[in-house]
């Protein structure tokens, strides 16, 4: 198993007081595993990630990879943004490398992986434009791209779909999933989009209200074999978003 959570706990301590965010988390993830995270608004799903992500420390239980607690950041877990964070003032090229540049981590190697990416998926013409002169779905794939210039094993992503139109997500979600998919990417979405999660994942883990403990969790079956778009288009995907729907929390 290559995630652990066990009973992962964290209240935050405020000026107001305290906010228990997570109360009880328990799930497992494998290795190359594409796993969703749905819940309420406010549930504690970004205080997730941190904690995976060693950024907050948990209040209780525990949080493992490959059987080592994490209790700082490392660079084999990666995030992905809501935005995508691109700066407008330099070239796709210095964007995608930046963060090579700034752990002074830029070898000629994770260069030369870093071009490969580009070439493959259709951005390496782009490389001296400036984020402006791409579409939408093409930032989100330089933002990708960056996130995945240090090689980490394992992508948290939060919201990073949540910025764009109906149609442009839709496509642009199939084009990160397969991304991720072929570069043999553990992942962590978070997302508010039922049927964006049912589309892209192996299992989506549904939480509850603040304080946050696992509802469910949803094994897509026979959908995995499936890529995002053809999955839209099954009976069992209404099954799945049904029974998702009904779990989730936001019904009066
Ligand atoms: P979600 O991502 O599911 O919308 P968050 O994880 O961002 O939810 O937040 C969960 C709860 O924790 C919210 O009530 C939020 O206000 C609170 N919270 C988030 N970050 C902090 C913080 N740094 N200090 C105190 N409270 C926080
Ligand atoms: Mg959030």
């Amino acid at each position: 198993m290559m995630i652990q959570l066990r009973n992962a706990a964290l209240t935050y301590q405020s000026p107001d007081g305290e906010v228990e965010a997570l109360r009880d988390i328990s799930f497992d993830m494998e290795e190359g595993e594409f796993l969703s995270i749905v819940g309420p608004s406010g549930c504690g799903k970004s205080t997730l990630l941190a904690a995976i992500a060693g950024l907050e420390p948990l209040s209780g239980g525990t949080v493992t990879v490959d059987g080592i607690a994490v209790t700082e950041p490392s660079s084999r877990i990666a995030f992905m943004p809501q935005r995508d964070q691109l700066f407008e003032w330099k070239s796709i090229w210095d964007n995608v490398t930046l963060p090579l540049a700034i752990r002074h981590c830029a070898t000629p190697e994770r260069l030369a992986h870093v071009r490969e990416l580009l070439q493959r998926y259709g951005l390496e013409a782009f490389a001296k434009k400036r984020p402006a002169q791409l579409s939408g779905g093409m930032r989100q794939r330089c933002a990708l791209i960056r996130t995945l210039a240090s090689q980490p094993r394992i992508l948290l992503l939060d919201e990073p779909f949540s910025a764009l139109d109906y149609q442009t997500r839709l496509s642009v979600s199939a084009d990160i999933y397969r991304i991720i998919r072929q570069e043999n990417k553990t992942a962590l979405l978070v997302t508010h989009d039922i049927a964006e999660a049912i589309s892209v994942s192996d299992r989506v883990v549904v939480l509850s209200q603040r304080p946050a403990v696992v509802k469910t969790v949803c094994d897509m079956g026979p959908l995995r074999l499936l890529d995002p778009m053809a999955r839209r288009d099954t009976e069992i995907f209404h099954t799945f978003f049904n029974l998702i729907w009904k779990e989730l929390d936001i019904h009066e």
